[in-house]
């Protein structure tokens, strides 16, 4: 179930915590108990989404995969997905999102490619990110970082946020518009964001 509400711009915009559809499709690397959540409607796409810094702890060349947790690793985990869609409301395919974050205790891999990975939107420009929820560090509140291109488009640098954080609101770089839709699940916390792109 969709359900709306208006922005203080009186535009419809997505309640978005109601669009974390049950998962059913096997994604890859996921299993079959996840699924592809439906596509956002055309009003989901008011606005494109902010860039942020990048920070200090971006590293080029991760690898491609889909999923970051490996053998060993601790944490909550954590199933990520959504859409690329165009300003003009299209989904994009083929859209390159590379993540990176930190771990459950609040550090980045700066030797190796723990807690990094790309990968390409498919045909409906969807995306599945399967993760940890990253700890926090000093100064900063619970957050992962991603670059968002399209083929020969242009490079959002962002970072995504998780709803009811207590430094959310002490972390000058926190915008509510990078709220990840997050709803927790037996196995994993599941969130959902939806990419904006110009
Ligand atoms: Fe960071």
């Amino acid at each position: 179930m969709i359900n709306w509400r208006r922005d203080s711009c009186g535009r419809r915009d997505l309640l978005r915590a109601t669009l974390l559809a049950p998962i059913g499709v096997a994604s890859a690397g996921l299993g079959s108990a996840w699924a592809q959540p439906a596509a956002p409607a055309a009003l989901a796409c008011a606005g494109a989404s902010p860039a942020e810094t990048e920070g200090p702890y971006f590293k080029p060349q991760s690898p491609e995969r889909t999923t970051l947790i490996e053998p060993g690793m601790a944490g909550t985990k954590l199933i990520l997905t959504g859409y690329v869609l165009s300003a003009a409301c299209k989904l994009i395919a083929g859209t390159l999102l590379d993540f990176w974050h930190a771990d459950e205790h609040g550090a980045y891999d700066n030797a190796g490619y723990r807690l990094r990975g790309h990968q390409f939107t498919d045909e409906q420009g969807h995306y599945v990110l399967e993760t940890i929820l990253p700890g926090v560090y000093t100064g900063r509140t619970r957050h992962i970082h991603v670059k968002v291109q399209p083929q020969g488009g242009r490079l959002l640098t962002t970072q995504l946020y998780f709803p009811d954080e207590p430094r959310n609101t002490r972390d000058s770089l926190f915008q509510p518009k990078l709220l990840i839709a997050l709803r927790s699940d037996p196995m994993a916390k599941l969130g959902r964001f939806d990419f904006v792109v110009a």
